[in-house]
């Protein structure tokens, strides 16, 4: 995907810093360009360290309890994820989480294609001022969407990606989502997870650690 600079009109950072919020978020907050405007609670934007951080965790879209509170990832696939950037050596406030659509499809189905396409903008925007050194994409919706393929998890993983070009290319490594791992039997899609995490932190001159969260 190219990073395309028309989309980047509001990439810059608050200038005022304190309320934690990009431009970008601001004009997200009022957005009503697809029908998921008509049943959110809350806009869900992103949030996390704003400048260069190491990641950029992108997951699918607000459920239940991320609705409620307008945070991305509080739910229990947000404590699993807590976990990993733990066992990552890093924190919640080091990296940046956000999601491929910012307010919650209903009955937590899957975002639709209309309503993908009319959050990417803004997914990118953000991106842009965020600028991360590495992106994470949590499972199937993420990575698509990033790197505008069809293909699932299990073929995408395992190997680096990038969007963006020249200045702005940005490694991105796709892994499952939390969700999907909570839900699998088995240690083999965890290990697998692991393996993509400590990839992530290899690259970024991280320790990696022997055991997986
Ligand atoms: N799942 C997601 O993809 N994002 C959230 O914010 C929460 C659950």
């Amino acid at each position: 995907m190219s990073l395309q600079p028309d989309l980047f009109d509001a990439a810059v950072l608050d200038p005022g810093g304190a309320a934690a919020v990009l431009p970008i978020d601001r004009k997200q907050l009022c957005c009503a360009k697809c029908k998921l405007a008509q049943s959110r609670i809350n806009v869900v934007c992103g949030e996390g360290h704003m400048m260069e951080p190491a990641i950029m965790f992108i997951g699918e879209g607000p459920g239940a309890q991320e609705d409620a509170i307008g945070r991305p990832f509080v739910g229990r696939a947000g404590q699993l994820l807590d976990k990993m950037i733990v066992a990552m050596g890093l924190t919640r406030e080091t990296v940046y989480i956000t999601n491929v659509v910012a307010c919650r499809p209903p009955q937590n189905r899957q975002p639709e294609p209309d309503e993908i396409v009319a959050c990417s903008p803004f997914l990118l925007s953000r991106i842009k001022a965020v600028r991360p050194k590495t992106i994470v994409a949590l499972g199937a919706t993420a990575a698509r969407t990033l790197l505008r393929s069809r293909k699932g998890v299990a073929d995408l993983r395992g190997r680096w990606h990038s969007v963006g070009q020249g200045q702005d290319e940005i490694p991105v490594r796709v892994t499952y989502h939390p969700a999907f791992l909570l839900r699998s039997e088995g240690a083999q899609c965890k290990g697998a997870a692991w393996g993509d995490l400590q990839a992530v932190m290899e690259r970024l001159g991280l320790r990696t650690k022997a055991s997986a969260p």
